[in-house]
C-alpha cells in the first residue's frame, strides 16, 4: 500500500514525527494519533545523554588504564563534577519536560 504514511492535513505532505506536533513544512497541528508521547519526544535526549556518560565512563576507564600503563600515579578527581555538556544536555531536557507540561 502506498498511501500507509500518515500526511499532514493541510498540505498532504508526508509527517514527518519530530519533537513538534506542527507539520514541519506549513506548521499545521497535525492530528493527536500523529503526536508523540513526552517519553518518545525525549527519547533522543535521554540516548543521547546515555551515550555520553557511557563514553564518560569509558574515556575514565582509558585514561586510568594508560596512567597505569605508564606508571602514572592515579589521578584523583572531584565526585560530581560534571563536564559542560554533559550538564547542556540535562537541561535540555529538563527543558524540554517543562515545555511540553505546559
Ligand atoms: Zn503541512
Amino acid at each position: 500500500m502506498s498511501d500507509a504514511k500518515p500526511t499532514c492535513p493541510q498540505c498532504s505532505r508526508k509527517i514527518m514525527q519530530s519533537v513538534s506536533n506542527r507539520c514541519m513544512y506549513c506548521g499545521a497541528s497535525l492530528p493527536e494519533e500523529h503526536h508523540l508521547t513526552a517519553e518518545e519526544k525525549n527519547q533522543p535526549l535521554k540516548e543521547k545523554l546515555e551515550m555520553f556518560k557511557r563514553n564518560e565512563e569509558n574515556a575514565e576507564e582509558i585514561i586510568s588504564g594508560m596512567r597505569k600503563g605508564m606508571g602514572m600515579p592515579e589521578r584523583k578527581k572531584p565526585k560530581q563534577k560534571k563536564s559542560d555538556s554533559a550538564q547542556r544536555v540535562e537541561d535540555a531536557l529538563a527543558d524540554n519536560s517543562n515545555h511540553l507540561k505546559s
